[in-house]
């Protein structure tokens, strides 16, 4: 199902007054994210591991006139629960709600058949791309019952939808993204205004689809920036009824 209705394009300030926070912000989907987040007046929450990139990204929404954004450097290969909830303390201390939780942030893993995938690539794309998605989120539960419509967007793929040879971990991963977007749906709904989707990309000319199809020419899928306003639907007013959906922003 696509996630964009048809014609849809965001308000100029889509999303002022909203605070967003976007893993995986420092390239590809997330980045582009982050800066469509801010262009529509959202105050974005950027995390990421490499915090050149993550600055990058902060100093390109100052120039742009942007909310300051806040920056959170954080590598979700961390396994324990406590800096989450330390991080969550944190942004509860300071009196912050979130209004969005993106959870993009995700690695490949290796290619390979499933009996000569190496644990430890399995452990850690699992890791990575699903328990710290539930660890964060656990976290930030109190974030996002302060807004009054919070959204969180699960990033999915073609290959958590049917599996396919040689995916291996991440496509479990995926299988399990939509998982655990169904059985937060389910408990949320009715008891909560927070709302959940998961939203497949679809192929996206990024360092990730690069490296899983080294000989495709890049320019024959679309940038990220192409996409966005996916994003921006799922995370906006607009989409306050959209609840326990597997979405795609391509086809
Ligand atoms: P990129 O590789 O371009 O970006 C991945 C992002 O995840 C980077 O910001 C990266 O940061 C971050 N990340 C990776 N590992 C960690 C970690 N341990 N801690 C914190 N951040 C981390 O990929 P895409 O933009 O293509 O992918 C974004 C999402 O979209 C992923 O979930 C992916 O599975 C999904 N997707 C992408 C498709 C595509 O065609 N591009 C298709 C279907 C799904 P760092 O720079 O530090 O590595």
């Amino acid at each position: 199902m696509s996630a964009l209705p048809p014609h849809w394009r965001p308000a100029q300030d889509e999303l002022k007054n909203k605070t967003i926070l976007i893993t995986g912000a420092t390239e590809g989907i997330g980045r582009a994210v982050a800066l469509a987040c801010a262009r529509l007046g959202a105050e974005v929450l950027l995390t990421g591991r490499n915090e050149a990139a993550l600055e990058s990204v902060y100093d390109t929404i100052l120039n742009e006139g942007g909310r300051t954004p806040g920056l959170i450097p954080f590598d979700l290969r961390v396994t324990q629960h406590e800096p989450y909830d330390e991080l969550a303390e944190t942004l509860l201390a300071e009196g912050l709600a979130i209004d969005g939780l993106v959870h993009n942030a995700g690695v490949l893993g290796e290619r390979r058949a499933l009996s000569q995938t190496s644990p430890e690539s399995w452990q850690e794309v699992l890791q990575v791309n699903i328990t710290a998605t539930f660890l964060l989120t656990r976290a930030l539960m109190p974030l996002l019952e302060r807004a009054s419509l919070a959204s969180i967007v699960l990033t999915s793929s073609g290959v958590g939808r049917r599996g396919k040879a040689f995916w291996g971990a991440y496509a479990v991963s995926k299988f399990a993204t939509e998982g655990y977007m169904q059985v937060l749906a389910d408990e949320l709904g009715g008891t909560s205004s927070i709302r959940v989707n998961s939203l497949n990309p679809g192929a996206v000319n990024t360092r990730m689809r690069r490296a899983a199809y080294p000989g495709e020419p890049p320019d024959s899928n679309p940038l990220p920036e192409a996409l966005t306003d996916n994003w921006i639907y799922l995370l906006s007013d607009a989409s306050a009824l959209i609840h326990g959906k597997a979405l795609s922003a391509q086809g």
